[in-house]
């Protein structure tokens, strides 16, 4: 599908073509995204909102059409509620931040899951730490799914928020975020969802879903690196405070009272990464054109082969067996360690990733240092899996 669009598709790494399956890091760029860099910087570099000169409006209207891509790409009522950061990680640290500060005070409490990456898990902790609020946990089973029930126990009066990945970027598992919505609603809790594996592998309408936050990174869904999205409903946004300070986010600026801009620039404080949101409209369009359900349907044959084909390997291991997954396998072979494995995986030019893949509670349910990690996006192709297959074989005979 499309491999030619992604010239570093064929770069080879020790000599042999390279096996891109990290996609759950970061995927690679299609040549539209990175000439739209260059273009950028080449025709209309410029600072935006603040010029009355030509290139200054010019990069302005191709900013703020991105915006209105990502609210057509996620379905928000407004572009006021699609607020431009560096990536998922800035996104969840921006409403915990801000949320924590408007919303949270001491004994209230935030609910997370225990399968969450690092960053929808510190920035919570350091709101409540901040606040003397506390953090609760609502746990997955032995197959990687979440504990659906104990949400309705794990939910009191003093439940501020709950924040949930859509999709696990260690085990794979699709979420039932739709259900996590309506329990934590008939509470009257809101809730945020971590988008960051789920952007570019199913479609996503944040009305439908109801949720009051979503955040997302661009390099997961093929756009530059250092280009994020905070999804919130714009009844959250105008009551929370802002979250950093400086030009852009306000509308005046005295030493006794400064008042703030409105949405989306109260959130926005500072000079953004212009070209980038020009490439992230870039990528959605690109994503368009395939179909994201084209791409979806491609992404399961994809795992669903090579889970069979790993699942013949003596030793294989699976991390992360939901009924409903994307295209992320997690597994350990026999007792070799992780990063052996990865390393010699590396020089047959078949990239992995090893390690917890920040989510060390996950490693701790299983009691695992780490796991092997194949990521799938819509340039993998099944010879590629059976490439992955034959290294893990390989790689697994020469360590024992
Ligand atoms: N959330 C999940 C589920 C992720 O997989 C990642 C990155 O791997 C993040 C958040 C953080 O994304 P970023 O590093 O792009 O901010």
């Amino acid at each position: 599908m499309n491999r030619n669009d992604f010239p570093i598709l064929n770069e080879k790494v020790y000599g042999k073509t390279l096996v891109y399956l990290d996609n759950a890091a970061t995927t690679q760029k299609p040549q539209v995204v990175i000439d739209a860099l260059s273009d950028y910087y080449r025709r209309i570099n410029s600072n935006i909102h603040r010029g009355v000169h030509c290139l200054s409006q010019l990069a302005t209207n191709e900013f703020e059409q991105a915006r209105e891509a990502v609210r057509q790409y996620i379905h928000a009522a407004s572009t006021q509620e699609v607020i431009f950061t560096r990536g998922a990680t800035e996104s969840i640290n921006l409403v915990a931040a801000s949320f924590g500060r408007t919303y949270l005070h001491a004994g209230d409490e935030v609910i997370v899951s225990e399968m969450e990456h690092h960053s929808n898990i510190v920035p919570w902790e350091l709101a409540c730490e901040d606040r003397g609020a506390t953090l609760k946990v609502l746990p997955f089973n032995d197959k990687g799914e979440l504990m659906l029930r104990e949400l309705e126990t794990l939910i009191t009066e003093r439940t501020k928020i709950v924040a949930v990945a859509h999709v696990s970027n260690s085990l794979g598992t699709v979420n039932p975020i739709e259900e996590v919505i309506r329990i934590a609603h008939s509470h009257n809790v809101p809730v945020l969802i971590d988008g960051a594996q789920a952007v570019a592998h199913c479609p996503v309408d944040v009305q439908a879903l109801d949720c009051d936050f979503y955040c997302f990174s661009g390099h997961k869904m093929y756009a530059p690196m250092g280009i994020g999205v905070m999804y919130g409903k714009a009844q959250w946004l105008n009551e929370m405070q802002p979250y950093q300070g400086g030009g852009e986010m306000i509308k005046d600026v005295t030493f006794e009272k400064t008042t703030y801009n409105e949405l989306p620039y109260k959130f926005e404080a500072g000079t953004p990464s212009v070209g980038d949101v020009i490439g992230l409209r870039k990528a959605i369009e690109y994503i368009g054109g395939i179909g994201l359900a084209n791409i979806a349907a491609h992404e399961q044959e994809l795992l669903a082969y090579t889970t069979e084909k790993l699942a013949r390997i003596d030793g294989m291991r699976f991390i992360g067996e939901a009924s409903h997954k994307t295209g992320v396998i997690s597994f350990l072979v026999g007792d070799t360690h992780p990063y052996d494995m990865g390393v010699l995986l590396d020089h047959q030019g078949i990239a992995v990733r090893t390690g917890h893949h920040c989510t060390q509670p996950v490693m701790t349910h299983f009691g695992i240092p780490g796991t092997i990690r194949a990521s799938f996006a819509l340039y993998n192709t099944f010879e590629e899996a059976d490439a992955l297959v034959d290294a893990v074989v390989k790689a697994k005979n020469m360590l024992s």
